[in-house]
């Protein structure tokens, strides 16, 4: 760092972030509402909470009526030129779980540290996350654990091990949120939600003197600079080193729309192209299946490609979504066609067996609920899919066991739990940093990699903005 630029970043921290912390101000309206001052996240954690699955547009409309800033508007002193410039050392952009992780790592360096986040509130699909029982990570042996990250499992694996699920139950606890383990080893916070774990954080991270502005968009550089839209206008930061966090291109609405995506392109680094993971599948369901709308189908076993999955898939009325379909997502964007085994605990043997002792009067529908107890969606499900061509009764084991299902493919991307593709392994060194772009580093789900459900998702998320956070406090302390 030059001693001009040193001058300049300490003009700049006395203008910009001496004055006074976090001030939250939330609108009137939401006053009104709470009758008291609620930090924004919070409030727009009870809206996530409220609203039913398919019902948070409203969510996110009425969350953004929410005025939200942090600290006093900051700009250089010296004239229409540099209107509206500030200079930061460190800054991070984007407020969900791997920004602030990278955000805490500066800051417990010794830097002043801007986070820059585009929505009126911090971490809202972490908060969404929350909302279903936020799975934190998975209590598996750290190889077991590795393999959910496919490829990716080799260019994660330092990253991981620094930051595993021991690391981030410690982390959990450390904020004073207990956890436990479910039946699966899935690891939840005891109260299952996303806020109080996010309340202690963000607490934590005011007291190490982390500045979190609101509203503040970033656009792409202006020569070297940070260039953000803000409700009060352009800001452009010039910072000593960047941390980008700026999530994948699923539920735009809670923030991770993918526009950064240009910004890279324009500066020539390496970009996979986005895809969905963990997505739901579409169905152009018969009337007939209406009546199952909202059902589960449990205890069965889906197969794509060589990908096979136990666990559960709900029947909706855009087709099958939840867990158990998730992690076939890469095969089924690979084309794989999809089948399930109604009856998994049943080897084929003996189902046929079973099927050929049925009285000839007894339809299979009757057979299928009396004596495989088979419940009615599962039943609907089979009627469904071999609608207009009934197998032969020789056939039925099999087609019970291998069912194959009829989709019109993937849900669209918006949809989907995360997002496969972004800046690629290529594109970046071994401590997260753009090669082409020397102190700016990538962190999160906007790196290519995908995992399924399972808490894998946030365990790299945070892992990564860990290492991120590190990375950008060792190329400080080393060009400083
Ligand atoms: C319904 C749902 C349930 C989930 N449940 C789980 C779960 O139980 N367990 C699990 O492991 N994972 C879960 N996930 C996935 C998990 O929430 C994400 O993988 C994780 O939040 C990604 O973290 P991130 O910090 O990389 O990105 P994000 O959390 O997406 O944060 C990125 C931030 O960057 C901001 N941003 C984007 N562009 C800009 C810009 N130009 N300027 C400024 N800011 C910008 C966004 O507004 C956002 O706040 C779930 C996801 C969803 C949608």
């Amino acid at each position: 760092m030059d001693t001009q630029g040193f001058d300049r970043i300490e003009l700049a921290r006395k203008l910009a972030f001496g004055q006074g912390g976090m001030n939250l101000f939330v609108a009137d309206l939401v006053q009104q509402y709470r009758g008291s001052a609620l930090a924004p996240f919070e409030f727009w954690d009870q809206m996530v909470q409220a609203a039913d699955p398919v019902g948070d547009w409203a969510v996110t409309e009425r969350a953004d009526r929410i005025t939200v800033r942090h600290g006093n508007h900051k700009v250089a002193p010296d004239g229409a030129e540099r209107k509206g410039t500030a200079m930061a050392q460190a800054v991070v952009i984007g407020a969900g779980p791997a920004g602030l992780m990278a955000a805490e790592e500066l800051a417990s360096a010794g830097h002043d540290v801007l986070v820059a986040e585009a929505k009126p509130s911090v971490a809202r699909k972490f908060l969404m996350a929350g909302k279903s029982g936020l799975n934190l990570t998975k209590d598996e042996p750290f190889e077991t654990l590795l393999r959910s990250y496919g490829e990716s499992a080799d260019w994660l694996r330092p990253i991981v091990a620094d930051f595993d699920a021991v690391g981030v139950q410690e982390w959990a606890r450390g904020l004073g949120r207990e956890v436990f383990t479910g039946s699966t080893g899935r690891v939840f916070p005891t109260v299952m939600k996303a806020s109080p774990l996010l309340r202690a954080w963000l607490g934590r991270l005011e007291t190490a003197g982390v500045e979190i502005r609101t509203r503040w968009r970033w656009v792409g550089w202006v020569g070297d600079s940070l260039a953000f839209d803000t409700t009060d206008g352009r800001h452009v930061i010039a910072a000593d080193v960047t941390v980008l966090a700026l999530g994948g291109a699923s539920w735009a609405r809670l923030g991770s729309d993918g526009h950064w995506a240009r910004f890279l392109r324009d500066k020539g680094v390496g970009l996979a192209p986005f895809a969905p993971a963990n997505s739901a599948l579409s169905v152009d369901w018969s009337h007939h299946m209406q009546p199952h709308f909202g059902a589960a189908l449990k205890s069965v076993r889906w197969a794509a490609g060589d990908v096979q999955s136990r666990g559960e898939a709900t029947i909706s009325a855009k087709g099958l979504e939840g867990g158990g379909l998730y992690s076939l997502t890469p095969a089924l964007r690979n084309g794989a066609p999809l089948t399930v085994d109604l009856v998994p605990d049943l080897d084929e043997n003996a189902l046929q067996a079973r099927l050929s002792s049925r009285k000839a009067k007894t339809t299979l529908s009757q057979w299928l609920k009396k004596s495989l107890h088979l419940p009615p969606q599962k039943i609907a499900l089979f009627h469904e899919m071999v609608k207009g061509g009934p197998p032969k009764p020789e056939e039925w084991a099999g087609v019970f066991k291998r069912l194959p299902i009829r989709h019109s493919g993937l849900r669209p991307m918006d949809e989907a739990i995360s997002t496969a593709g972004g800046v690629t392994r290529a594109a970046l060194n071994d401590g997260l940093m753009l090669v082409s772009m020397p102190g700016v580093f990538c962190a999160g789900e906007m790196l290519d990699w995908e995992a399924p459900t399972g808490g894998y998702l946030l365990t790299a998320c945070l892992a990564s903005g860990r290492w991120a956070g590190k990375s950008a406090a060792d190329w400080l302390r080393r060009v400083a």
